[in-house]
């Protein structure tokens, strides 16, 4: 290894405190073991939250079917939109009043998983979901969570925080408190088969990002960094294979643990400036979340590259995985790590520049001042201020415009 790449990349006495919330059950065809998983919940009023993909792939009707053998009685919300918003969070809550369930069960993509943990907000402590923004404001208990994900993607299974877009502003918010973990995620690659491949694509890049992302935060602390280099590990392996063969289902596997590893680290590290860039593509432009994070990343890598941690961090990740040679100096393993990030958009056939997505270059001003302001910003290791993020949008908008 290059003698810069011994580091320590937190101080070992930087302060940690980690409390696992949920219990992971990882498992090819774990699917089977729901019932006995819910009854550990005590559930009995299931309410199943998932979008009408997982329902018309089979997924909804077999969880159903599992949890009524298991003697549970089961109401079904299956209108979970892309990126949830306050309005569809509190359609969920409608029908949860009315079926007076005990238990949440949410099956699907990070959109089930989100609206699932809005809806126990609202159920259990009332207001909208701008009254739980940030961490920790819900006061009440909540009700118990068991998350089943349908893609290896957002990790949201291991997180304490409700993503949902505020119908008004587009805005969207992160409402976090420990008690809106999931008790329970349930890992069944099997059910990751049925992605359709731009799903595969778009879920996959996102959990590499959150790895990455994680890596270098300011508030990473040395347990994060067990997850996000494991994540990168399983992702940087797997996604490949999964995009090559969709049937592959140990690489499913990998995937699928590398999201729930990812999405732990960011429970514990928070995420940096390529999803504070991408929130605002989103909004404006509808890209997909995790293309769009996608097509920010290796500039973003290149951006935090310039602070030595975080370049030794890419560096070791990078040599690690053998995407760069252990002698290489970090700046530029760093630089291999991002062409890496640039050629699996390729491979997964995803358009890697913002000129494809329709941003003109009169578009950056508004979208760095909006990715500036995004919570997740603060973060970023170095310091990204509107400026930056235009610098970071420009690179990304051409392949010509490149520095
Ligand atoms: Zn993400």
């Amino acid at each position: 290894m290059h003698p810069d790449l011994n580091p320590t990349i937190t101080s070992p006495l930087a302060p940690l405190d980690y409390q696992p919330r949920t219990r992971i059950v990882f498992g090819v065809n774990s699917i089977e073991r729901v019932g006995e998983l819910a009854k550990t919940l005590n559930a009995k009023r299931v309410l199943l939250v998932t979008d009408r993909g997982i329902v018309a792939a089979g997924h909804a009707a077999r969880l159903q079917s599992l949890l009524v053998a298991a003697g549970m009685h089961v109401t079904c919300f299956e209108q979970v939109q892309e990126n949830p918003s306050t309005q569809c969070v509190e359609r969920c809550v409608q029908v949860a009043r009315g079926a007076t369930i005990d238990t949440i069960v949410g099956l699907g993509g990070g959109s089930s998983m989100d609206t699932a943990k809005g809806c126990n907000f609202i159920l259990t402590n009332g207001g909208q979901m701008k009254d739980y923004l940030g961490i920790g404001r819900a006061t009440r208990p909540m009700l118990p969570l068991l998350a089943i994900p349908t893609t290896g993607g957002t990790g949201s299974e291991c997180q304490s925080f409700a993503l949902i877009t505020d119908e008004q502003t587009h805005q969207k918010m992160a409402c976090g408190d420990p008690k809106a973990a999931a008790r329970i995620a349930l890992l069944d690659p099997t059910l990751t088969l049925s992605q359709p491949p731009r799903v595969t694509a778009c879920t996959g890049i996102d959990a590499l990002a959150h790895a990455l992302e994680t890596l270098v935060t300011k508030p990473r602390t040395p347990l994060s960094l067990i997850f996000s280099r494991e994540a990168f590990r399983l992702a940087i392996a797997g996604l490949p294979r999964v995009l090559a063969s969709p049937a592959d289902l140990e690489a499913r596997g990998w995937m699928l643990l590398g999201a729930a590893w990812a999405g732990t680290a960011i429970e514990n590290s928070m995420l940096g400036a390529a999803h504070a860039a991408a929130n605002p593509l989103t909004a404006h432009f509808g890209v997909t979340h995790g293309h769009a994070v996608g097509m920010m990343l290796p500039h973003v890598v290149r951006f935090n590259a310039r602070e030595p941690a975080a370049a030794r961090a890419y560096a070791e990740l990078a040599c690690t995985t053998q995407l760069a040679p252990p002698s290489e100096a970090p700046e530029a393993a760093a630089e291999h790590l991002a062409g890496r990030l640039e050629s699996l958009l390729d491979l997964a056939r995803l358009p890697r520049t913002l000129g494809h997505c329709g941003v003109k270059t009169k578009d950056i001003s508004q979208l760095a001042d909006e990715a500036s302001r995004q919570w997740t910003a603060q973060f970023n290791p170095l310091t990204v201020a509107a400026v930056d993020f235009q610098d970071l949008y420009t690179a990304a908008l051409s392949p010509d415009s490149s520095p």
